[in-house]
């Protein structure tokens, strides 16, 4: 229950609210449906907000801050929805903080500086029209910037730039969560306590991200007759003078239900390069027994492949097989392309992998048949066994700069009214151990 009187005093400071149940209800909810686990815990209707509050500029989320404080009121950020772990669910109820309406974008010489609501769409449309290319952006390039920097980590352009912890944020304007009403400009190192971790150490309205030169890129589609022939295209791909944008790999089981219709027999691999690089990637993958399919210099073109990559197969896949119940692990590390017969057996079963390419190496969803959340935890302890580093996208809690964030809340939300439920105590690294925990 919200205080009665929070409604009229956010009309009185010319913010826009919705009490409508079925607005309340689709914003309480995220893409945590990919996750059987999550699908479980957080179905849709379990956690629903009081309020959803739809501020128009940063001015007016500190004024919703100042006011949902005074009043002990839990706020909730959100942008595009699309985040896979429910990091945006409303546990406690109170405000959730639509912040789509912050969608300004200006463009300058090196940087992008946009309201946290602008979707990576509209960012990299503009930087483009100015002649940039932004550093980087993810699969569901229709997200926000600020819930990208809050709540992802990476994506096109991620082989060349690595993640968003990795320069990727110059500044960022904060609103801090501690009754002031202020909004603060965070740069540098002072940053790191804000990205990656779900808004618990405030909410972002303004962030400044890195651009390059714009380049011309195009699509370049392949295929292999096994395994062996598409790992070694994509481990050669980190050895071209032109390093890709992207290079995501798939098993024909799933590249059957790509958007794409692509050889559902054979092994896909589908690069992003600047244009200049083809002739060099083509005489690679070549090389290594793939055959080349399709070349599209076109900007578009390289959309689609984006649509294609990090977590899109695997939710193209579940939506392929509504009958059946399968899940994911980001994984990542050198057995992926040494040993995928050992990373298979660790679960029982049909195990697919779809590949990305990282400045260190692969990383890969392993899409493996649901039997349990017992034996889903009990096979990451086995991935790393095998040198596989796991991160689990079927928890809540955020699990990166955990106690600097906690120190950084301290301050910037000292009653602990953000996001609720999602910054708690020794989860760190182990975080996966806490899965069957429910509030
Ligand atoms: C099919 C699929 C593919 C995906 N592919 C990728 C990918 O390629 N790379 C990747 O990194 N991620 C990926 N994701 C995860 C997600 O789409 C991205 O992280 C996305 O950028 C999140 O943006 P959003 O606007 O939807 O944020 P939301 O889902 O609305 O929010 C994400 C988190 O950030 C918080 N938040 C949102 N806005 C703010 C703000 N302004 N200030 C403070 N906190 C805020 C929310 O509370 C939540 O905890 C994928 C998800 C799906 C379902």
């Amino acid at each position: 229950m919200i205080p009665a009187e929070l409604p009229a005093r956010l009309t009185a400071a010319g913010v826009a609210w919705t009490d409508d149940l079925r607005q309340r209800t689709v914003m309480s909810s995220d893409w945590s449906r990919m996750s059987p686990v999550l699908a479980e815990k957080l179905p849709v209707g379990r956690y629903v907000a009081d309020l959803v509050v739809r501020p128009a500029d940063a001015g007016q989320v500190a004024a919703a801050l100042r006011i949902a404080h005074a009043l002990d009121v839990p706020v909730t950020p959100r942008g595009a929805g699309t985040g896979n772990y429910g990091q945006a669910t409303p546990f406690d109820g109170g405000i959730l903080l639509d912040l789509r309406g912050l969608d300004t974008v200006v463009v300058g010489d090196t940087t992008v500086t946009c309201g946290a609501g602008a979707r990576l769409t509209a960012i990299d449309r503009a930087c483009r029209a100015a002649g940039r290319d932004l550093w980087m952006f993810p699969s569901t390039k229709s997200s926000t910037i600020g819930g990208f920097v809050a709540g992802g980590s990476a994506g096109t352009g991620t082989v060349e730039h690595r993640t968003t912890s990795d320069g990727f944020v110059v500044a960022a304007v904060v609103a801090p969560m501690d009754g002031s009403g202020r909004l603060v400009r965070v740069t540098g190192e002072e940053l790191v306590p804000f990205v990656h971790v779900y808004g618990v150490t405030g909410v972002l309205v303004e962030v400044e991200v890195r651009t390059d030169p714009a380049r011309e890129w195009s699509a370049v589609y392949a295929s292999f007759d096994s395994y062996a022939a598409l790992v070694a295209a994509h481990r050669g791909l980190l050895a071209l003078d032109e390093v890709p944008r992207l290079a995501s790999g798939d098993e024909p089981p799933l590249v059957a239900s790509l958007t794409t219709p692509l050889d559902p027999d054979r092994w896909s691999l589908r690069v992003i390069v600047p244009t200049t690089g083809v002739a060099a990637l083509r005489a690679h993958l070549e090389a290594s027994g793939g055959v080349v399919v399709g070349t599209v210099d076109d900007y578009a073109e390289t959309d689609r492949l984006s649509g294609m990559s990090y977590n899109h197969p695997v939710w193209f896949f579940q939506r392929a097989h509504p009958d059946e119940t399968w899940f994911h692990l980001e994984t990542s590390g050198r057995p992926l392309w040494d040993r995928p017969d050992e990373v298979r057996a660790v679960y029982d079963g049909d195990v697919w992998l779809h590949l990305e390419l990282f400045a260190h190496g692969p990383g890969a969803m392993l899409v493996a048949r649901y039997t349990g959340e017992a034996e889903l935890v009990a096979g990451m302890a086995r991935l790393e066994a095998l040198g596989v580093g796991v991160h689990s996208p079927h928890q809540w809690y955020v699990d990166r700069s955990v106690e600097l964030a906690r120190d950084t809340a301290r301050a910037t939300d000292p009653k602990g009214l953000l996001n609720p439920g999602k910054l708690v105590a020794g989860v760190g690294h182990d975080s996966r151990v806490n899965i069957g925990v429910v509030r």
